[in-house]
């Protein structure tokens, strides 16, 4: 069995009672079936106690008021603490925040974004993400009906995506524009079962040219501010739509919604998008204060780095369902959607923001939408239709 990793997986430490947003509150723990067995074999105080505080029928834990039953006081775990450490959780505790992806032969793990800590270890970190690999000979498998040929090509080309990503010389919005269109053209080949051509287009993304030619597009798209608050409307729209798993989310996205509205309708729109040199009422506004210009807080660096979160994690996936250019849409709306959350509370107050708006934006968005198969399965879905989110059209969020 192989192994990958972020090299950033290692520096993960948990911080238990003193987290701001604790794993253990605000959604359903999952018991999986060894754990449950196990839990219905203890005895003694801590044995009544699980009895009591696991809703049997649907294997999970009991929640008071959003927290985990045995969530304490201090926001630690009585499971852990009375039930003999590590050993009492069970595989949901024990894992998380670590993410694992499975295929024939290979887990790939990620920290999930859903962690305050993990998060902040993601985003803050401002040299490029390296992936460590590994492997246990011991440990051997086959699936039933794994397309090998579709795996290889999907790794060769999110290989490629990442460096796309992580190209440093040019600016974000052009790589991830670049990353888009080769998921869009690998999308075709493989629609049209011609995976053997896939490697004509990995050399022919792998060339220089590419800059150039993309760059062109994208400069003919520009000067579509309507079009471009249509389309992130239309994001918007989507994850009105999925299930909701904190009370707390509606209202955020609502009032975040309403901000970047009107700050449309006062033409301020553009500001946010315009490079640090051009001034505008808002950012004079946020001069002389202590604020920061938007392209400050919400840095090229950290869109790289919640592309290459999103896409490492999910972009493979695409061999249980052969949608590729939708894992990619997935991806790069994931940062679209928590770049705006982070630019409405700019927008808001500038000088009350800082690397934790960031933060919070991108724990948020994780905890409602990555910790929901449903909703990761819907909002792929809602992706698909080319009327709305074409390339082009997600291009003119990337301007
Ligand atoms: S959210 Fe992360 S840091 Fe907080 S308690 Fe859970 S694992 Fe620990």
């Amino acid at each position: 069995m192989q192994y990958t990793a972020p090299h950033y997986y290692r520096k993960f430490q948990c911080i238990g009672g003193d987290c701001p947003d604790t794993c253990c509150a605000g959604w359903q723990i999952q018991i999986d079936p060894a754990s449950l067995r196990k839990y219905r074999k203890m005895k003694g105080p801590l044995g009544n106690r699980l009895k009591n505080e696991i809703v049997w029928k649907e294997g999970c834990f009991r929640r008071y008021d959003g927290r985990c039953a045995f969530l304490n006081e201090n926001n630690l775990c009585d499971l852990y603490l009375e039930g003999g450490g590590e050993k009492a959780f069970c595989r949901t505790c024990r894992t998380y925040p670590r993410h694992i992806e499975e295929f024939e032969g290979l887990r790939e793990i990620s920290l999930s974004l859903s962690c305050p800590v993990a998060a902040s270890l993601i985003l803050s970190c401002q040299e490029k993400v390296r992936f460590l690999h590994g492997e246990n000979p011991d440990r051997d498998e086959t699936y039933e009906d794994f397309d090998f040929l579709l795996f290889t090509k999907l790794m060769d080309t999110r290989s490629l995506i990442l460096h796309i990503i992580q190209d440093r010389s040019h600016p974000i919005g052009l790589r991830a524009a670049v990353a888009l269109a080769l998921a869009h053209d690998l999308q075709e080949r493989i629609d049209r079962n011609a995976l053997f051509d896939a490697d004509s287009l990995l050399d022919r993304y792998s060339s220089d040219s590419k800059w150039t030619w993309f760059e062109k597009k994208l400069k003919k798209l520009e000067n579509s501010p309507a079009e471009k608050g249509a389309v992130r409307d239309h994001l918007f729209d989507i994850i009105e739509h999925l299930e909701v798993l904190r009370d707390s989310w509606k209202p955020y996205l609502r009032e975040a919604r309403t901000i970047l509205k009107r700050a449309d309708e006062k033409r301020t729109d553009e500001i946010c998008y315009e490079k640090n040199t051009a001034l505008s009422s808002v950012e004079e506004k946020a001069e002389g204060s202590d604020a920061v210009p938007f392209s400050e807080l919400f840095t090229d660096v950290i869109a790289e780095q919640l592309l290459v979160y999103f896409i490492f994690t999910y972009f493979c996936g695409a061999v249980y369902n052969e949608n590729a250019y939708g894992k990619m849409k997935f991806s790069l709306a994931g940062m679209l959607l928590i770049r705006e959350l982070v630019r409405a509370r700019w927008i808001q107050d500038p000088s009350a923001v800082s690397t934790d708006t960031v933060i919070d934006a991108a724990v948020r968005y994780s905890r409602e939408v990555e910790h929901s198969d449903e909703n990761k399965v819907m909002m792929e879905q809602f992706l698909d239709n080319e009327d709305v989110f074409g390339l082009e059209d997600l291009f003119l969020l990337l301007l």
